[in-house]
């Protein structure tokens, strides 16, 4: 760990700090010698994710909304702005808070960033590219998305916070990052977020029906948390303005997802399909040729690997109650 003294330590604002990402990332920059600012409504997030650092006294923890006017006192050299809802089940109950976060909330972090002079990153989405026609994504393409379907509260908003952060690095002249995050999973993922991961998961240790969304032939490419983690923190410390996609790209239908969980946890469930939800993408794939070449970054942690730590956390959980 990085030694710094209260002077020269940076200090980094982490909105939605408190949830999935959030909180592994409050985890990474104290290791490197930050203070940690970590700001949730908890909405979504947890606080239990984060009741580990509260004896760090370098982490602090702010109860705020960040559609809010927000004030920090003191210098921010960093913020990573990663509050909003995240899965689609939480988009689909949360869609008014889900366009405001991703929009006034973005707006105001943007602002606060301005008034500090801190450099930004924003947490962006694969879900930019909507339903591709183009695979895998790379970061040039556009996308393909429906505004007014369900899922058009979360991919909206976050192409509009990406609009208004290319608009304050173009006008206001401030330092700022977009990254593309593709599905990634891990430990502090939510039992009951509606995701492919923790669904099967509990499912799987509870001896449920696995519900497979559609025939299961739509695909998805899982990202373990901590190879994302440390995308995030180089890409930060790049000079990459424009979005850059941090995924894995070891691409599987999630039909041969649910396989894959069965088979780990040694379940007895029985796979069932379930109705396909409208405008769930049909495939998803990162090209990260850009990350390689500007970050010297690509995954570590292979399926095995994640999904056996993610099903260590899962048990713990479960058995806890
Ligand atoms: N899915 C599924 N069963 C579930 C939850 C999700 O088959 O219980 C499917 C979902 O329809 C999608 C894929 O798994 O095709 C990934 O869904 P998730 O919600 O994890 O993330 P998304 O990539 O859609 O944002």
């Amino acid at each position: 760990m990085a030694e710094a003294n209260q002077v020269d330590r940076k200090r980094v604002l982490i909105t939605g700090g408190a949830g999935f990402l959030g909180s592994h990332l409050c985890e990474r920059f104290l290791a490197e010698g930050w203070e940690v600012i970590c700001m949730d409504n908890l909405l979504t997030g947890d606080i239990s994710n984060v009741e580990h650092l509260f004896a760090d006294k370098y982490f602090h923890f702010e109860h705020r909304d960040v559609t809010e006017y927000i004030h920090v006192g003191g210098r921010l050299d960093a913020i990573l702005h990663f509050a909003s809802p995240a899965s689609p089940i939480d988009y689909l109950e949360l869609p008014i808070q889900t366009l405001k976060v991703g929009s006034l909330g973005t707006h105001k972090v943007l602002g606060l960033a301005r008034a500090k002079g801190a450099r930004f990153l924003l947490a962006s989405t694969s879900e930019c590219y909507g339903d591709p026609l183009v695979h895998p994504q790379p970061e040039s393409y556009w996308g393909n998305v429906n505004p007014v379907g369900p899922r058009g509260v979360y991919d909206e908003a976050k192409r509009f916070a990406e609009a208004m952060t290319m608009a304050y690095h173009r006008f206001h002249g401030i330092e700022t990052r977009i990254v593309r995050i593709f599905n990634t999973y891990g430990p502090r993922m939510r039992l009951k977020d509606g995701r492919a991961l923790p669904a099967f998961m509990s499912q799987a240790l509870e001896g449920d029906p696995i519900t497979v969304f559609g025939d299961g032939s739509q695909t998805r490419s899982f990202c373990y948390v901590d190879d994302l983690v440390e995308g995030i923190y180089r890409l930060l410390h790049s000079e990459e303005v424009e979005p850059v996609n941090i995924g894995n790209p070891s691409e599987m239908t999630i039909l041969d997802f649910a396989k894959k969980i069965v088979e780990l946890t040694g379940s007895r469930s029985e796979i069932t399909f379930e109705a396909l939800p409208e405008d769930d993408p049909k495939v998803r794939q990162p090209d990260i040729t850009k990350a390689k070449e500007r970050l010297g970054w690509e995954p570590k942690v292979d399926l095995e690997t994640g999904l056996r730590r993610t099903f260590e956390y899962f048990q713990a959980r479960l058995s806890a109650g």
